[in-house]
């Protein structure tokens, strides 16, 4: 009998993961508050389930794709939630990039009952999670990893254990920040040597061959900046969020860290232009409106 896996949350990330399940032979089932979003999922081999409490109750696994902790914590915790609805022997998955506090203790109290939760937060976008080739990194106890690993082989296609419960996602904010980081330094780069007079697209062909390459210039730059399409499938609002993360977790080690802080800031401010549902790679037009505008 085919493993029983319910996806909580079928936006961006979710429905591609669960819609890959599917494809590979699992018995998906899924909830989202947005009918649409549940509509939606349905057309890509996806059992809708009308009911939060329902789709806990009928699942071996189950993966959370929300937005923040806080909505992990409503799953988990709050009422027709996991701890109310779940049993013995379920196994969470949560992918979205949240806290290690929540994680930890989601972890602790759904772990009273049986219920291994871990937190396995991803990189990869939209096209990763429709893939099967999301990379995550992973926070968990070997064995609770063990019995998730059959779900994770199926999303993923790298997968670093980086320590126990709340390690996935200070991994994952790590990255973001840097990721947050190239952005807007790649941004600062290439529209200096423009302005110098080197074409980008050539520019970055040299960059991304040199010392000076990152997701940013070898992906998020010819896929949605210099195309100028910005529909990267990952919100600005997202992005501010984990970038409030790394603030928060800098301000609670009590670290000073002056680059990290001043990219902090420049994000941040950008909520005075760029709307929560803008791109995140929108973030370049703060460094050069005109060149990095939609244009005509
Ligand atoms: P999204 O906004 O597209 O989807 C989130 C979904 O969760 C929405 O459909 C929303 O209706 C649903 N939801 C919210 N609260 C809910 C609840 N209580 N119960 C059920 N459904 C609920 O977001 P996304 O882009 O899919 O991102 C999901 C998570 O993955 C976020 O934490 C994000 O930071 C992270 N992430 C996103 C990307 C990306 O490229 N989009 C990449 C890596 C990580």
């Amino acid at each position: 009998m085919s493993l029983k896996v319910g996806v909580i949350g079928l936006g961006h990330m979710g429905s591609g993961m669960a819609a890959t399940l599917a494809g590979k032979g699992f018995d998906v089932s899924g909830f989202d508050l947005s009918p649409v979003a549940l509509e939606q999922a349905s057309g890509r081999g996806v059992k809708p389930v009308a009911g939060l409490d329902q789709l806990i109750k009928q699942s071996d696994v189950l993966i959370l794709s929300l937005p923040k902790a806080e909505h992990v914590e409503a799953v988990c915790l709050g009422p027709g939630g996991i701890l109310e609805c779940g049993g013995e022997g379920l196994v969470v998955i949560d992918t979205t990039t949240s806290t290690p506090e929540a994680s930890r203790n989601a972890a602790r109290i759904l772990g009273t009952l049986g219920i291994a939760f871990i937190d396995a937060p991803v990189s990869g976008g939209p096209k990763g999670a429709a893939t099967g080739t999301l990379v995550m990194v992973i926070g968990a106890e070997d064995d609770d990893l063990a019995r998730a690993m059959p779900v994770l082989e199926g999303i993923s296609e790298v997968r670093v254990h980086v320590g126990k419960s709340g390690a996935g996602n200070i991994a994952k904010i790590a990255n973001n920040l840097l990721c947050a980081a190239h952005l807007i330094t790649t941004a600062e780069a290439v529209a200096m040597a423009a302005r110098a007079g080197v074409a980008a697209g050539k520019l970055l062909e040299g960059i991304n061959a040199g010392s000076g390459r990152s997701a940013a210039s070898q992906a998020m730059f010819p896929n949605w900046v210099l195309s100028k399409a910005y529909d990267s499938g990952f919100s600005i609002g997202l992005m501010r969020k984990d970038v409030g993360l790394a603030t928060a977790l800098m301000d609670r080690l009590d670290l000073d860290l002056p680059l990290s802080r001043s990219v902090a800031q420049l994000w941040q401010a950008s909520s005075e232009t760029l709307a929560d549902q803008e791109d995140f790679c929108a973030i370049v037009q703060r460094t050069d409106a005109q060149f990095y505008g939609r244009g005509e």
